[in-house]
């Protein structure tokens, strides 16, 4: 059994690590220090940097379905609840969506179907009125539109969540160390008396060039864990979508207040309006984009913020622009503002990869691959670490390290919410500078 006394680092207070903090505390763990390169939580290197995120528990995989249950009634809890917003969830394809989006669609209703807990809960839509039933704002012509809605889904606000949670631990006696020097962990030390193939990691280096010891090591860095781990570039790779916002005034907020959260998943999705901001948020859906380095492993620009990434590639406003057109037109021509591209870590097969690093004595623990559907399960995702830790292996097949290098497999193949083409950001900041 793991010794609760003895010092844990974590490394990255973005949704996992934080999440693997609460449950380690709340485990006993007496010991743990959380490093984080921002200087407060949020981190803006966060991908949950951001106003919301889809609640929602249909996935192909059953597995998924019950874990994202869990989740789903732990959001219900104290601290979770204030950012939980189960505002239903419409999922769509339109009348021109390739067959690979139908498809999705229809697998991931598939499986909630098959559930008992979703009988009452999902309602079939066929054509403009039926979404206009469960959402009476949509007032474009929703050309084609099919899909259904799901009673027990919606979003959570993401930023809020992680400082929440922040405040909670610095509370409960979990240690943070933050900055661009004092947090920003630069190198992994190992056990120089041990064999490379038996080593040992004892503890970190941060910018500012201190070393901290520490009996286990929880690397939660999400798409920047390969700069530390480099031999997880082989099968997680950093990828990035956009992301945009409308500026709503007082009165548009209103009007959408209570939409449900809707993804129509050959264009894009959105959520109901921020009230603090009155930011309307957008998220075109596709395959994503990559910053493959000379080494062959993609990882985001390390330039500081704001980097490169200040902006969305063209075809990912024309799609932007196009759902808008079906769903809200008033706000089709409307400057598109806060444009960012947001990175995380992707795996061929959309699965997590929490476990050991190999051949380190299990001193050294990986969290990564959340694949862009990880936030979800910020109140339960700790757990998993701290049955890991108990168990001294991973139980869960579809978690393990993977000693693959799927760098050159067709990525697009795999899984089917992978939509089009990949770019290169490198070709993206070429384009927009023409
Ligand atoms: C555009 C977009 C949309 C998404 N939508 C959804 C959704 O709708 N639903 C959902 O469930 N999930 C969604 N996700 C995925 C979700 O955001 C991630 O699964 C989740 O944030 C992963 O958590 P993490 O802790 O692994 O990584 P992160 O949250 O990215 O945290 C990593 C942390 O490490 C820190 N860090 C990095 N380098 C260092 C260093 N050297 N030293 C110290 N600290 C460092 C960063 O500052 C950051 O705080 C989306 C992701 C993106 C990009």
């Amino acid at each position: 059994m793991p010794d609760k006394q003895s010092p844990v680092i974590i490394l990255g207070g973005g949704a996992w690590g934080l999440s693997t903090a609460l449950h380690l505390s709340r485990s006993g763990y007496r010991d743990i220090t959380v490093f984080e390169r921002a200087e407060t939580i949020p981190s803006p290197y966060s991908a949950a940097y951001d106003l919301n995120k889809i609640v929602r528990p249909e996935y192909e995989d059953p597995f998924y379905t019950g874990l994202a249950l869990e989740a789903i009634e732990a959001w219900k809890t104290p601290l979770f609840g204030p950012y939980f917003h189960q505002t239903g969830y419409i999922v769509a394809t339109t009348g021109a969506a390739p067959p690979k989006a139908v498809h999705h669609l229809q697998a991931a209703l598939e499986t909630i179907q098959a559930n008992p807990v979703f009988s009452s809960k999902i309602t079939a839509l066929n054509g403009k009125k039926d979404f206009q039933d469960f959402a009476w704002q949509f007032s474009g012509p929703l050309h084609g539109f099919r899909g259904y809605y799901n009673r027990l889904a919606g979003y959570a606000h993401s930023s809020n969540a992680l400082h929440a949670v922040w405040l909670h631990l610095a509370a409960s006696g979990v240690k943070f160390i933050l900055g661009d020097r004092a947090g920003r962990v630069e190198q992994l030390l190992y056990d120089k008396d041990l064999p490379i193939a038996n080593r040992r990691c004892i503890g970190i280096k941060t910018a500012d060039g201190k070393v901290h010891k520490s009996a286990t090591t929880i690397c939660a860095l999400g798409a920047h864990a390969a700069s530390l781990i480099p031999s997880l570039g082989r099968f997680t790779m950093a990828r990035c979508w956009s992301v945009a916002h409308i500026q709503l005034n007082a009165s548009e907020v209103d009007l959408l207040r209570g939409l449900p959260t809707t993804n129509v998943r050959d264009l894009g999705f959105f959520f109901e309006p921020d009230p603090e901001t009155r930011l309307f948020k957008l998220c075109p859906l596709g395959a994503g984009y990559t910053n493959t380095l000379e080494s062959g492993v993609s990882l985001p620009p390390a330039d500081r913020l704001p980097p490169p990434q200040d902006f969305i590639p063209a075809a990912d406003e024309r799609k932007l622009r196009k759902l808008l057109q079906e769903v809200f037109p008033w706000m089709a021509d409307r400057p598109l503002v806060d444009q960012k591209l947001c990175w995380f870590a992707d795996t061929i097969d959309s699965d997590f990869c929490i476990d050991f690093v190999p051949d380190t004595q299990r001193s050294l623990l990986v969290l990564s691959g959340d694949s862009g559907h990880g936030f979800k399960m910020m109140p339960t995702f700790g757990d998993w670490v701290v049955s890991l830790l108990d168990a001294g292996e991973q139980t869960e097949a579809r978690w393990r390290w993977k000693d693959v290098d799927t760098r050159s497999l067709d990525w697009a193949a795999a899984v089917s919410w992978r939509i089009g083409e990949t770019r290169e950001l490198k070709d993206l900041i070429a384009e927009k500078k023409r």
